[in-house]
């Protein structure tokens, strides 16, 4: 089923004492806010997951992990496993965001693996890609984001979408200040329901909630939120600062 969401990627930011302070400010905004039936999403970083589940419990936040390894458990220095998320309580974890692939090296095959340890363990994925400029200057975006999504997921079987939220990102646009227009979003976000729905049928992509991702701000949310096929926003920088957040997510 559908649902609008509003997931905060705070990527390397928030200590730990950061992160209590960030997680019960929004915890006390939202708590007598008309949500909309907006699911509130947060990424802190892997060593403050679990002071975050347990300062979200009997609140509206959920809280996802920013990455994992495809691996259960093994020599991978430095990684951190599907059950080992699962261990700490959480139940989401954001796959494929442009900066692990350009900074990381992950690679469609790669976040194919990670998809299925994922799916695997029972944890609900933010599936995440999108566009370069070039792409873009060059009219390839449609065919970027379509080998994107093929490549890591369309191996998989139908049921599977059932946890899956994808998150459109154009490159171009995350931490840059520089947003697609509300129209840019909708023509791509129709364009990826309709790259589901010739694979799996209107079923699958009647019901995936797709975000949108780069540079979301209070300013420009309900806009971009008000498209049809736009069922929230993957945020970044806006996602720091507790009323930014909030102003973000009743945005619905
Ligand atoms: C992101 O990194 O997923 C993102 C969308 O960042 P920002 O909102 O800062 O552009």
């Amino acid at each position: 089923m559908r649902k609008n969401i509003v997931a905060g990627n705070w990527k390397m930011n928030n200590d730990l004492k950061a992160t209590k302070k960030l997680v019960k400010q929004i915890r006390k905004s939202i708590k007598k806010a008309e949500l909309n039936n907006t699911r509130v999403i947060i990424a802190p970083t892997f060593v403050n997951l679990s002071a975050a589940v347990k300062r979200s419990k009997k609140s509206k936040i959920e809280v996802a992990a920013q990455n994992m390894h495809q691996a259960n458990n093994g020599a991978f220095t430095g990684e951190i496993s599907a059950e080992m998320l699962k261990g700490v309580g959480v139940k989401t974890v954001i796959l494929g965001h442009s900066e692990r692939r350009a900074y990381f090296g992950e690679t469609d095959a790669i976040l194919a693996e990670k998809v299925n340890a994922a799916l695997a363990n029972k944890l609900e994925i933010i599936f995440c890609f999108g566009e370069e400029l070039a792409d873009r200057k060059a009219g390839n975006e449609e065919a970027v984001v379509e080998s994107q999504i093929k490549n890591a997921l369309f191996h998989l079987e139908a049921d599977a979408f059932k946890n899956i939220v994808l998150a459109y990102e154009p490159v171009w646009a995350i931490g840059t200040g520089e947003t697609a227009s509300p129209e840019q979003a909708q023509d791509m976000h129709s364009f990826i329901r309709k790259t589901l729905a010739d694979k799996y049928g209107n079923n699958v992509s009647d019901n995936v909630s797709i975000l949108y991702g780069g540079s979301v701000k209070p300013a420009n949310a309900q806009e971009i939120f008000s498209k049809p096929d736009v069922d929230g926003g993957l945020i970044g920088g806006a996602a720091l600062k507790a009323e930014d957040f909030y102003s973000i997510i009743t945005a619905f």
